[in-house]
């Protein structure tokens, strides 16, 4: 099996150019980037560079589509079925899908095929299922009036993803933005382009117009720049860091006020309360949130605050779980964690290792980067102890396996620590305690809560942050009006 994924990684073709109007074209100026396999360092690809030309013939296609009409005024049943078959097709590549990002980003092919695929394909799905049943008619307190309210696509999209869910985050803009039928300039991450340009090609295929899914690779400071600050933009669907996110509304600002959905960073708290009975098994879960993805999400758990009566045991518990997660191949079909996206990540995460060391804090396990020799960029689960909420490792997003254990005096004060961040993405919280269960959430400043579990979820889930983790929200009904904007038309019957 691990060396089916290989050989069949060796076979991979991908489209590396720009799709632009259903083309297939280089970058204006020939430009390119590499793509490197963060497992093993070897070169995956060159990819197109779209320059701001690129990315304003992009735009521009886009917005003469839709003011064609050639999505958003075909009849809603064949954009329904489109979509449709365009999930099919993307469900029919799985393995192609899961073997892309894992190549370009170091994501286990296990994860890719349970969670990153199948989540796709259902975020197509259901915005499909649901696009028909968002229209309606407010009743009038007039006799005199007929009063009806319309949804109405925006007009062009620009999506701007990030790498850590190449396809997903893709698909979490995509999809939405289509249904409502909108045309889309989607310009992926430069550290995982492959999955997107797939996506470009699938819709096509599915019989999507020309033009109506645009997808360019490029750097963000060029592409992405371009692309938030272009006039012929509605909407900038952005997934990124916090920073990134700030420079969204300010091209936002700058240019025509388009709308724009910040799906931004986290540091979020999982809140371990005294009741919990079996800590190892509840420590297990923990890890799994903390450490997945290595790390590498938005909305890891990597606070962990721990009721002071069973901190010392709880941390043990954890130290034992932590090696669960150590890395591999992300090839083997084994591996439940991978290398990090690249170097100078690697470096960095390494970099607050070092740090929290330096500042005295406990490291209970890990730290050290992983022996799977010095090309992959591997980096070992690692938890701190012994330190509060002021340390810099529990106030800045590391976007590794690296969490830190907090005591906590009662739910309170669990409370009063997690909502001391600027952040407020998710939380966690593990207990039998019904009353104190609600009252935690109630009182918790973020986006997500998930109780005796971590990251579970479905399409019913609304995905968004408060405060610095950004504004607007992914999946659910929430995201496809999110790509729509209302029209009231108020009709006097008396003339
Ligand atoms: P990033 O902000 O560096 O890049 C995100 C995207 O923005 C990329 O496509 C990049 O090319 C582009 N970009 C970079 N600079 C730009 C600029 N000046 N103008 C326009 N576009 C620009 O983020 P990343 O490193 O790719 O992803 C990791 C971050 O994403 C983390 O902070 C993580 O928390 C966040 N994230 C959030 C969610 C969520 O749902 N809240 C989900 C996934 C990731």
């Amino acid at each position: 099996m691990l060396q089916d994924w290989h050989a069949n990684a060796q076979k991979l073709k991908p489209e590396t150019r720009l799709l632009i109007d259903g083309k297939w074209i280089e970058a204006g100026d020939g430009g390119s980037f590499a793509s490197i396999n963060p497992a093993n360092g070897a070169h995956v690809a060159d990819l197109s560079a779209a320059t701001e030309a690129d990315v304003a013939k992009a735009t521009e296609i886009a917005k003469q589509r839709f003011d064609q009409g050639a999505w958003s005024n075909r009849p809603l049943r064949d954009r329904v079925a489109t979509l449709y078959r365009f999930a099919k097709l993307v469900e029919e590549n799985a393995a192609t899908f899961a073997l892309l990002d894992s190549i370009e980003m170091g994501k286990p092919i296990s994860e890719m095929l349970n969670i990153d695929v199948p989540g796709s394909v259902l975020t197509l799905k259901f915005m499909a299922e649901c696009v028909d049943k968002i229209g309606g008619t407010c009743p009038t307190t007039n006799s005199d009036a007929l009063h009806y309210i319309m949804r109405q696509p925006l007009g062009v999209v620009g999506a701007i993803t990030p790498w850590n869910y190449p396809m997903m985050m893709a698909t979490w803009k995509i999809a939405p933005a289509l249904a409502a039928g909108n045309s889309v300039v989607l310009k992926p991450s430069e550290d995982a382009s492959l999955s997107s340009l797939l996506l470009g090609k699938l819709f096509l295929e599915a019989g999507g117009p020309e033009g109506v899914l645009n997808v360019i690779p490029g750097r963000g400071a060029v592409a992405g720049q371009a692309l938030a600050r272009s006039m012929q933009v509605d909407k900038i669907a952005f997934t990124g860091s916090t920073g990134v996110g700030r420079l969204m509304h300010e091209y936002a600002a700058q240019s025509n006020l388009k709308r724009v959905s910040a799906e931004l960073g986290g540091k979020s708290p999982q809140i371990i309360l005294e009741d919990v009975q079996d800590l190892d098994a509840v420590a297990t879960k923990v890890a799994r949130g903390l450490f997945g993805n290595q790390g590498e999400v938005c909305s890891a758990g990597t606070r962990i605050l721990v009721a002071r009566p069973i901190y010392d045991n709880f941390c043990q518990a954890l130290a034992k779980a932590a090696p669960l997660y150590e890395p591999g191949d992300p090839l083997d079909p084994a591996t439940i964690m991978g290398p990090l996206v690249n170097k100078p990540h690697q470096q960095k995460v390494l970099g607050f290792i070092d740090g929290a060391v330096a500042e005295g804090h406990t490291q209970v396990v890990g730290g050290a980067a992983h022996e799977a020799g010095d090309a992959g960029c591997y980096v070992s689960p690692t938890l701190f102890a012994g330190l509060d909420n002021t340390a810099r490792i529990a106030r800045e997003e590391i976007f590794g396996p690296v969490g830190c254990v907090i005591p906590h005096d009662g739910p309170d004060d669990a409370v009063r620590i997690a909502n001391d961040s600027p952040y407020g993405l998710a939380a966690g919280i593990w207990t039998n305690n019904l009353t104190a269960t609600h009252q935690i959430a109630r009182d918790l400043e973020c986006g997500m809560v998930w109780v005796n579990g971590y990251m579970n979820g479905d399409m019913t889930q609304p995905w968004g942050g408060w405060k610095e983790s950004g504004e607007g929200r992914d999946k659910c009904l929430d995201a496809l009006l999110e790509n729509t904007q209302t029209k009231s038309v108020w009709v006097t019957l008396e003339s």
